[in-house]
């Protein structure tokens, strides 16, 4: 089986990020908006405010305690386990510069010294240089990535690098043939499995 070298989104593959974000929208709104009720990934579509609003509510979320005690997706941690003695883990996530060192510290925390280099691209916030997703697949030799983002995915499969899709309420439509839709943690390490024994 072929050692590979595995990009992985933090939120919502990692990080249970939008149920936390509808908890402290929640909070603030007297609404009571929960994951499965995300029907777009861009949450204004939902939540039917702007897009300046949710930049705004993320950039407040992001400094709060509330960030700090999110918590990892079902089955994830067991997952990491499972893949991180055979293959390359490598984090690459739109956050900013900025939470680079509180984000890492949340890895420690929750699945161990397991990740090889964690990349924030600061595609919505921070000062940072703005990078694509495909763009540092391709600095880091990704062989295999896993992204909740229809978008993130088929722009990683453009390029030739095998994407899986995390399955979430906001990607239920027709995706391209060149991306593969992953229905949980372990369909992600069974996917993850077959195409290392097949490179
Ligand atoms: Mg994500």
């Amino acid at each position: 089986m072929k050692r590979l070298r595995i990009g992985l989104d933090l939120d919502n593959v990692l990080i249970d990020f939008y149920s936390h974000i509808c908890d402290y929208y929640n909070a603030r709104h007297g609404t009571s908006w929960k994951y499965s009720d995300l029907k777009s990934w861009y949450l204004e579509h939902t939540w039917g405010c702007s897009n300046q609003y949710v930049v705004d509510i993320l950039d407040d979320f992001y400094h709060s305690d509330e960030h700090k005690l999110v918590t990892p997706i079902v089955g994830s941690t067991k997952a990491i386990e499972e893949l991180s003695p055979s293959h390359d883990l490598f984090i690459i996530t739109s956050k900013p510069d900025y939470l680079k060192k509180q984000t890492e510290e949340w890895l420690l925390n929750q699945y161990g010294d397991v990740f090889k280099s964690v990349h924030m691209i600061n595609q919505y916030h921070g000062e940072g240089p703005r990078r694509t997703k495909s763009g540092v697949c391709e600095e880091l030799c990704v062989d295999i990535f896993v992204d909740d983002h229809i978008g993130n995915t088929v722009e990683v499969a453009d390029t030739g690098v095998k994407a899986l899709l995390f399955d979430a309420p906001w990607n239920r439509v027709e995706i391209p043939q060149h991306v593969e839709r992953a229905h949980s943690w372990e369909d992600v390490v069974l996917k993850i499995n077959l195409f290392a024994e097949s490179a």
